[in-house]
């Protein structure tokens, strides 16, 4: 028996031992085509022979030294890459070990900041539901999906939610997709105005909203809206990239294609690609100055921070992602995948959605078509296709059951940045013949 606490200790996992591009390959010699990265993770794909290289150069310098003594060049060298490429005004990188770890820097921060500044009453945060922002306390507290914060509710931080922006299932069907936008941003300044405008410190979102909602892009207009309402307020937008991020939807952040930019950002998994542990955290120059002319300190920091090994790797990554203008294939390779998932899904009788953008896409799977019924969450329908994927040697990413009751269950696709049309046929291919069998199965 395993001592290892995995995730489902009722569950067996087959072990992984190898990868080579878009490929995983396990113990009993079996490959997959890693259609999800897993989490929307690896985007350079397995065994990149640059990002080797460049850790082993670095590890046979210096794997570690802690920020309280030193800096690193590959730690600063990674913040000036990030910040030459940042949204409008983020000046500043705050480099930890996950995504976790960079929402919960963007929350201490943007409190940080109203303390600097005597807004001291500006303590609450604003989030949507059926969001997730992470597994830490403080992430968990923003977090809006209801099943992950009850069984820790006592220990969470007060949390207040707007409903989320995700037109499949909110917009009126006698309603624009801009004034649905506006609509459901509107939500955010009544909220704030319910909890006192100057109380508040900050609102949370993800740019486009990932695991929770599968790929579910906002509706045009609605972020700029919510960027006027913060302005108005005094309230700080905190965006949450690090899924959608780094790349995955066609730019290198998923805001450009809103027209806005953050106060603050938390980037992770595309980051470091998954060759090492790494997420961060973008802060506006604004934010960074107040803190200079204040204290002169951000009073939150951990061991890792700044890691060499894990920034040598992130940096190789971002790198080749630029060289290689993979950004370029990840628009043209996921108009291929849009269409190739159209033709095959677009009248499936149990595939009520098909959304997303770049290489990060989801299908939303539903008992009736018409009613957008989901299925009975007891058929467990998103756990039995990643089942028949992997038995075709696919691994996606599926999500739900009904969760809050508000939704269907879905399949998240993000595929590597270096995938072509001959990948991303297969990917289709194989997960048609796994949607099928698994509603066979199930019904
Ligand atoms: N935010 C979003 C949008 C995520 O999808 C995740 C992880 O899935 C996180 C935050 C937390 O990241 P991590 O698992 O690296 O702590």
């Amino acid at each position: 028996m395993s001592h290892l606490l995995h995730r489902n200790l009722k569950a067996t996992y087959p072990v992984a031992v190898g990868g080579k591009g878009v490929t995983l390959i396990d113990a009993d010699g079996r490959s997959y085509i890693d259609a999800s990265g897993g989490a929307a993770v690896s985007c350079l794909g397995h065994g990149h022979p640059d990002i080797l290289a460049a850790m082993h150069a670095q590890i046979d310098k210096l794997a570690y030294a802690h920020t309280s003594f030193f800096t690193s060049d590959p730690a600063e060298e990674l913040a000036d890459h990030l910040i030459a490429h940042a949204p409008k005004g983020l000046s500043n990188v705050f480099i930890c070990s996950s995504g976790s770890e960079a929402i919960e820097a963007c929350l201490k921060l943007a409190r940080h900041y109203f303390i600097e500044t005597g807004q001291t009453r500006r303590t609450h945060f604003i989030s949507r539901r059926q969001s997730y922002h992470g597994i830490t306390v403080g992430a968990l507290s923003v977090g809006g999906r209801m099943k992950d914060r009850a069984p820790f509710k006592e220990m969470l931080l007060a949390g207040h939610h707007i409903a989320p922006c995700h037109a499949y299932r909110g917009q009126h069907t006698d309603e624009t997709p801009e004034a649905y936008g506006l609509r459901m941003a509107d939500e955010l300044e009544a909220k704030i105005l319910e909890l006192g405008s100057d109380t508040v410190a900050a609102f949370v979102a993800e740019t486009v909203v990932g695991a929770t909602l599968g790929a579910s892009p906002p509706a045009p207009g609605y972020f700029r809206r919510i960027r006027e309402i913060c302005d108005r307020h005094g309230v700080l937008l905190i965006l949450d990239e690090v899924m959608c991020g780094m790349g995955r939807t066609g730019s290198l952040h998923a805001c450009e294609q809103e027209g806005i930019a953050p106060d603050l950002m938390a980037i992770a998994k595309g980051l470091g690609a998954g060759y090492a542990p790494i997420g961060a955290m973008l802060a506006s120059g604004r934010i960074v100055e107040a803190v200079r002319q204040g204290s002169g300190a951000f009073p939150h920091s951990q061991t890792y921070n700044g890691h060499p090994l894990a920034c040598a790797a992130a940096l190789a990554v971002q790198q080749v992602i630029a060289r290689d203008d993979l950004l370029a294939n990840v628009r043209l390779q996921g108009a291929h995948l849009e269409r190739r998932l159209k033709e095959r899904f677009g009248n499936h009788h149990h595939v009520g959605d098909i959304r997303g953008r770049g290489h990060f896409w989801g299908i939303e799977l539903v008992a009736d078509r018409t009613s957008k019924t989901p299925f009975d969450a007891g058929l467990k329908l998103n756990a039995r296709i990643k089942q028949a994927a992997m038995a075709r040697g696919l691994l996606v990413y599926p999500m739900g059951g009904t969760a809050d009751g508000v939704r269907g269950d879905h399949v998240l696709l993000a595929p590597p940045f270096i995938a072509d049309a001959a990948v991303m046929d297969t990917i289709v291919e194989r997960l048609g013949e796994a949607v099928d069998a698994a509603i066979a199965d199930a019904v």
